[in-house]
């Protein structure tokens, strides 16, 4: 099928907001990354579900993201159609102490509601700038927290289309994943946490102290996508990289931050390309000193 036909497909069975080679670094917390062969930014679930429907009829390969936080995006773009659930997915429901959050909501926003409802668990999502749907997938952490520990379950959506619900211990939580990582054909729609309750004045404090923790340990003022590679066990990558003598080090505008070693900083207008040298440079060095491999935790599209 031609770019022109599927082109006016989508528009005819969908129009809603079709963009065309739409440039990923608008949606990328590191500003880098090329094109989107075809973009849309779903109002709701009955959209989400049929922009599925149509990716798998036109067979164009389909990819979710979220606030793109954690993504690198390669300069030659994402082939085929790019959906992004922002705030057509931003419902937060409260039912006494548990809460039901759309897979486009903030995890600030969830934090700040979850306080003001009195309800513990959230405090230390409060600096994660992604959504809740990558959150879900990457089993979000820090402070000794992850998400998969206050998760109760996830509506998913499958490549049919079905919505149904899927239990924690359906998930396969581990460190920085789960079993929806790696899965073209079934997505996150929302997710309903456990939570408990506090007394408000205390978890204020607490999210207070973790966001000035994160203000004295992590880089400022320049795009990234926090910790680029995992911490491999028992270890700190950004101790690794920084003892290999990684830190300040430059590819073109991409540059392992001064401040944190596990942090890539875009000076500026940096490409996907100076990332992926400066990544290989560190995982050389680094094995080559500690003959430890270093994962990404960062997820490459393209
Ligand atoms: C300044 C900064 C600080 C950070 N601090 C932390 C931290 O402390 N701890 C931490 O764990 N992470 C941290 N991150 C990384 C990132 O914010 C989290 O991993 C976040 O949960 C990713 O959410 P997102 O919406 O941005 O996902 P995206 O980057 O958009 O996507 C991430 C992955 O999830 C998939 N995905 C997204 N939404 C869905 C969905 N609805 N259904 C199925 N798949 C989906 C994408 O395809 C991709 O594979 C930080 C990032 C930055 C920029």
């Amino acid at each position: 099928m031609t770019g022109l036909v599927v082109q006016s497909e989508l528009n005819a069975k969908l129009a809603t907001g079709l963009l065309l080679n739409e440039p990923m670094h608008k949606h990328t917390s590191w500003h880098i990354g090329g094109p989107a062969e075809y973009f849309i930014e779903p109002k709701d679930t009955a959209i989400f579900k049929k922009c599925i429907l149509l990716a798998k009829e036109l067979a164009l390969p389909l990819t979710i993201i979220g606030k793109g936080t954690n993504l690198l995006v390669l300069d030659s773009g994402i082939p085929g159609l790019v959906l992004k659930l922002g705030p057509g997915f931003k419902d937060i429901k409260i039912i006494d102490t548990q809460i039901t959050v759309g897979a486009g909501a903030l995890l600030p926003t969830v934090a700040q509601t979850a306080l003001q409802h009195n309800l513990a668990g959230f405090a230390w999502v409060a600096g994660i700038p992604g959504s809740i749907g990558g959150a879900v997938v990457m089993n979000a952490g820090a402070h000794g927290c992850c998400i998969s520990e206050i998760i109760q379950s996830v509506k998913i959506i499958n490549e049919q289309g079905q919505i149904f619900d899927l239990a924690k211990e359906q998930l396969f939580f581990g460190y920085r994943t789960s079993i929806l990582k790696d899965d073209r054909s079934r997505w996150v729609v929302e997710a309903t946490f456990n939570c408990w309750s506090d007394q408000r004045q205390t978890l204020a404090k607490q999210m207070k102290q973790y966001l000035a923790k994160r203000r004295q340990v992590q880089p400022q003022g320049y795009p990234n996508a926090g910790s680029v590679f995992k911490n491999p066990s028992g270890e700190s990558a950004g101790k690794l990289i920084e003892l290999a003598g990684c830190k300040g080090i430059k590819v073109g505008q991409a540059q392992v931050s001064e401040i944190h070693a596990n942090w890539i900083v875009n000076l500026g207008n940096a490409t996907a390309k100076d990332v992926i040298t400066l990544i290989n440079i560190i995982k050389n060095k680094v094995k080559e000193k500690f003959n430890i491999t270093l994962q990404l935790e960062v997820r490459v599209l393209g």
